[in-house]
């Protein structure tokens, strides 16, 4: 038995209760369902900012009704420290991923997402310090890495930051530290690379890659590639992520540590656009195009693929879904759902 299945089977014997922060966003909802479906007990917390009540909808028909019983939500904001307060009393781990994301949203709007994704964070570290939480877990980034030129990206080799967003993160990673030097208070930050897999939102000027693609084939609108088309990245299907997050909040630490959360692969944009096109043909949706390029896009870093070595010698983690399988597991949700 691996470590995930062994930190699981002792969860459902004896539920813990843990508080998801973003539970109405993408990867927040994918935790919730997680949890229910291993029957704990979950707090969640959101301000429907970027997060919406469908996903909540869609894991209510995803697990049982007395599941459901175990979650309770609280509408709110991180950058009220009360909130923050209130949410946490009684839980035992933390998972920490309301923020504003993308690298664009923060370049036209740095000051919101800095007091999101900064002093809302800073609430949540200093509520779970005073409540002795058992575990805080964070979203951190793989933007962190900024403009570092090495392949693959190793956790303590990091550059400068290329954008606000960026500068974000790297500055949640920086307060791990100091609470955990100044107060003994320990946090460990999940530097996602890339994820994707259902409920990720596919409207708006701020998509990510693959569910923005996703929609425009479905609706066969045009596919625009920013770039020439390598620029690459180490694409990372959900449910790793969910995996990572269990498995760092049930592992006893000694120190504040950060973690690369991928699958150690590259693929360029290019080759993604291939491969959502070949699983979309599996689903019956045959798109007729070519994308079109345009511009490189300002922030973006040019290539990123994960040393995932620490995660899998500190966290047993043990990464079971590589991009293809990832794609094919994601599109069915997107035919449904765009
Ligand atoms: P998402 O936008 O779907 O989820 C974020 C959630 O946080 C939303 O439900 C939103 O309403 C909520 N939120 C935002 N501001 C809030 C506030 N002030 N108070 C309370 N809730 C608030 O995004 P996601 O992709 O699920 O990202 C989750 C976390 O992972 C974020 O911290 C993000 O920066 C990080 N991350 C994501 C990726 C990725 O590829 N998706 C990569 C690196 C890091």
């Amino acid at each position: 038995m691996n470590q995930f299945a062994h930190i699981t089977q002792k969860l459902t014997q004896q539920p813990h209760k843990w508080l998801v922060t973003g539970v109405a966003g993408f990867i927040g909802s994918n935790l919730l369902e997680a949890l229910l479906k291993l029957d704990q007990q979950v707090v969640g917390l959101d301000n429907f900012a970027t997060g919406h009540q469908k996903n909540l909808d869609e894991v209510q028909r995803l697990v049982s009704a007395k599941q459901w019983q175990n979650f309770r939500m609280i509408e709110g904001d991180i950058r009220d420290a009360e909130t923050c307060n209130k949410a946490i009393d009684g839980v035992q781990h933390v998972l920490h991923q309301a923020a504003l994301g993308s690298v664009p949203r923060s370049l036209n709007d740095p000051a919101t997402t800095n007091d999101v994704n900064i002093s809302g964070f800073l609430n949540m570290l200093i509520a779970a310090k005073e409540h002795q939480v058992g575990s805080f877990v964070y979203a951190a980034s793989s933007s962190t890495y900024g403009d570092h030129p090495a392949l693959p990206k190793v956790e303590q080799n990091i550059g400068n930051p290329l954008s606000p967003y960026a500068v974000t993160k790297y500055v949640n990673e920086l307060y791990a530290d100091v609470f955990a030097r100044s107060y003994g208070f320990y946090a460990t930050g999940l530097r996602y690379f890339n994820v994707f897999g259902r409920r990720q939102d596919p409207d708006g000027a701020y998509a990510a890659v693959i569910p923005k693609w996703t929609a425009a084939m479905t609706k066969n609108e045009q596919v625009a590639i920013n770039g020439d088309g390598e620029t690459s990245r180490d694409f990372c299907y959900i449910d790793n992520v969910v995996q990572m997050n269990i498995l760092a909040s049930m592992t006893s630490l000694e120190s504040s540590q950060v973690f690369n959360v991928a699958v150690g692969d590259r693929t360029s944009l290019n080759e993604l656009f291939d491969a959502i096109k070949q699983a979309l043909k599996q689903q019956g949706i045959d798109y007729p195009s070519e994308p079109v390029y345009r511009d490189f896009r300002a922030g973006d870093v040019r290539h990123s693929q994960a040393d995932i070595s620490k995660a899998k010698s500190m966290l047993g983690y043990d990464p079971k879904f590589r991009i293809a399988e990832g794609i094919n597991l994601t599109m069915p949700w997107y035919v449904e759902n765009v």
